[in-house]
């Protein structure tokens, strides 16, 4: 199944100039839907103990990938939204900059974790994930995104992890 097919592009969303990769269509569709867990299961079956979703459609496909593994999931959230003590990075945006927040006992030691986000634009997102894995003392296995946007380089922020993307426009 050809993946990009089910991504809907919505021009100057949410600000002029960005085109916005909608993954509703995808997620509304069973056999797309069906196929992104399967690939990222069959990619970790075995290799991680815990999955890290991003807010917020990280949340969406990690929380799908997690049970397919059957791991758990860890949350990396917009400021102030966990409730407990957490760690923060701070990140850059393709469209601004913002924080991000981990709870600081999200998962023990040793751990080896998938950062899972629904897209990779410029990378600072994930990348600060990163970090807030490291913090913890946590193994990054690797970043997996349903799509890349390689025209903006992302992977270049995440040199010294697997970056896995399922749909890349180049
Ligand atoms: P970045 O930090 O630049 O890699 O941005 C990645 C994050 O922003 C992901 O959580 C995406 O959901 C969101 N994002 C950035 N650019 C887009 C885009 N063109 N379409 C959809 N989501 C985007």
């Amino acid at each position: 199944m050809d993946l990009r097919e089910h991504i809907r592009d919505i021009p100057d969303f949410p600000k002029p100039g960005i085109i916005f990769k909608d993954i509703t269509p995808m997620l509304a569709h069973a056999e797309a839907l069906k196929q992104i867990i399967d690939d990222f299961a069959a990619e970790y079956r075995g290799k991680v103990d815990i999955v890290l979703g991003i807010e917020s459609r990280g949340f969406i496909v990690g929380a799908a990938v997690a049970y397919a593994l059957g791991v758990g999931l860890a949350l990396v959230r917009k400021p102030g939204k966990l409730p407990s003590d957490t760690y923060v990075a701070e990140y850059d945006l393709e469209y601004g900059s913002d924080k991000l927040e981990i709870h600081s006992d999200a998962f023990g030691h040793p751990c080896r974790v998938l950062v899972l986000d629904d897209l990779l634009a410029t990378g600072g997102t994930a990348g600060a994930a990163v970090q807030l894995v490291r913090k913890l003392g946590g193994e990054v296995v690797a970043c997996a995104f349903i799509i890349e946007l390689g025209f903006l380089g992302g992977r270049a922020k995440l040199v010294d992890c697997p970056v896995h993307s399922l749909v890349n426009y180049e």
